[in-house]
């Protein structure tokens, strides 16, 4: 397993030529992603890192202050590493585990032109043809998607709903980069046409016909769960470009970090670090312990980290004004990384009512 220090070497002061370039260079996501580093809780016995929660976030946490592109790899891989995991057979977990922590990618596809936050609104259609399995429809910004050679893609099946898994190359296939994204620059999400896509029924995983909530919430829990972390990455960042600045840049006759405002800003930075980090460890400790509050605790989690990151980084360009307002500046890339993690894994007006909800259950 790559550690810490070896993945910071690996990406160097990159993230912003692959910001601008909108692209990862290839060897280096398959040299991270045959270490297992993109899905670090794939147990031993498929080759896996087997790393905790808890582990597994500190090291999002890592790539996500180093690069917010990156890391969406790492999320998206983990979470159709879950989804095999979770639902797959014995057979199909080992067969596609060993796979993604050798070097094969996969992005996960819930998201239609007609279903964003409301995913019961799916029409994708994942049906059985006796010995085969045929997928139609159409996703839209699939991370990791113009990188992947796997695709979990969720529909409908029957009464209920589905997860399949779809190599790239299948017939009917067609992935199309998503042009100029806001953020996350280089983490190649495309939109996925899926025109009767066939593929032998072993494709399909276990658990068709379940609920489409219960499929989608399990791998949105994990995913909601790295992103969080993934955003005290990106408040980190932004804590290390700050206080250096305000340290070194004076105005006045003294340094930016003697101006109260100023100190207030890295303040509250700190504030908004340490809180994401909590409730994140809170989560993941969740899930390590197995315990049935791991679903709120991974929407707060995510929900928390996600508007902290998207504060904490306006708050981290307002400190480094013009030093910081050029296109690829890790602040100014992390201000428009953070307010994407504001939409996505379930936007702030999604977790604030599966919260008021959990409240309710809780507190009425
Ligand atoms: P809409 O659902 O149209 O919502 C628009 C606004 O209305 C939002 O502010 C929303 O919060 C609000 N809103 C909607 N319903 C309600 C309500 N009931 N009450 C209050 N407010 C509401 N999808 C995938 O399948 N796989 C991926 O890997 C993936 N990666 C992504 C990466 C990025 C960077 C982005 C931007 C998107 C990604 N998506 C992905 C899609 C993402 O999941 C959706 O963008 C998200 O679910 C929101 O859907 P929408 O964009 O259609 O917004």
């Amino acid at each position: 397993m790559i550690d810490h220090a070896e993945i910071t070497d690996l990406v160097g002061d990159q993230a912003d030529a692959w910001d601008r370039a909108g692209r990862l260079p290839l060897d280096l996501v398959g040299k991270l992603a045959a270490a297992g580093v993109l899905c670090p809780q794939v147990p031993a016995e498929y080759g896996g890192p087997g790393m905790s929660s808890l582990a597994a976030g500190e090291l999002t946490a890592h790539v996500g202050a180093l690069c917010s592109s990156l890391r969406s790899l790492m999320t998206s891989q983990g979470m159709a590493a879950w989804t095999i995991r979770r639902f797959g057979s014995t057979e199909q977990r080992a067969e596609y585990l060993p796979q993604l922590v050798s070097g094969q990618l996969a992005g996960v596809a819930f998201s239609e032109p007609e279903a964003g936050s409301d995913l019961s609104a799916m029409a994708t259609t994942i049906e059985r043809e006796g010995d085969h399995v045929v997928i139609t429809g159409g996703k839209v910004w699939v991370t990791g998607a113009t990188y992947a050679d796997l695709l979990i893609v969720f529909g409908r099946n029957g009464q209920g709903a589905a997860a399949v898994v779809v190599p790239t190359t299948t017939a009917g296939v067609t992935v199309t980069a998503v042009p100029d994204p806001m953020g996350c620059r280089a983490a190649g999400h495309a939109n996925v046409q899926l025109d009767s896509v066939r593929l032998p029924a072993d494709h399909l995983l276990s658990g068709a016909g379940l609920p489409l909530e219960w499929l989608v919430t399990s791998a949105l829990t994990y995913g909601r769960l790295s992103v969080a972390w993934g955003c005290v990455g990106i408040l980190r960042s932004c804590l290390t470009a700050t206080t250096k600045h305000a340290r070194t840049r004076h105005q006045f006759g003294k340094p930016l970090a003697e101006h109260q405002l100023v100190g207030r800003h890295v303040a509250e930075l700190l504030v908004a670090e340490q809180a994401a980090t909590r409730v994140c460890e809170h989560a993941s400790r969740c899930w390590d312990d197995g315990k049935p509050e791991l679903v709120p605790a991974a929407v707060l989690a995510k929900h928390l980290a996600a508007g902290n990151a998207a504060r904490g980084a306006a708050a981290a360009v307002q400190v480094m004004a013009s030093a910081g307002a050029l296109d690829g500046h890790p602040v100014a890339r992390a201000y428009r990384d953070a307010k994407l993690m504001e939409i996505i894994e379930g936007s702030n007006e999604i977790s604030q009512i599966l919260l008021a909800e959990h409240a309710m259950a809780v507190w009425a």
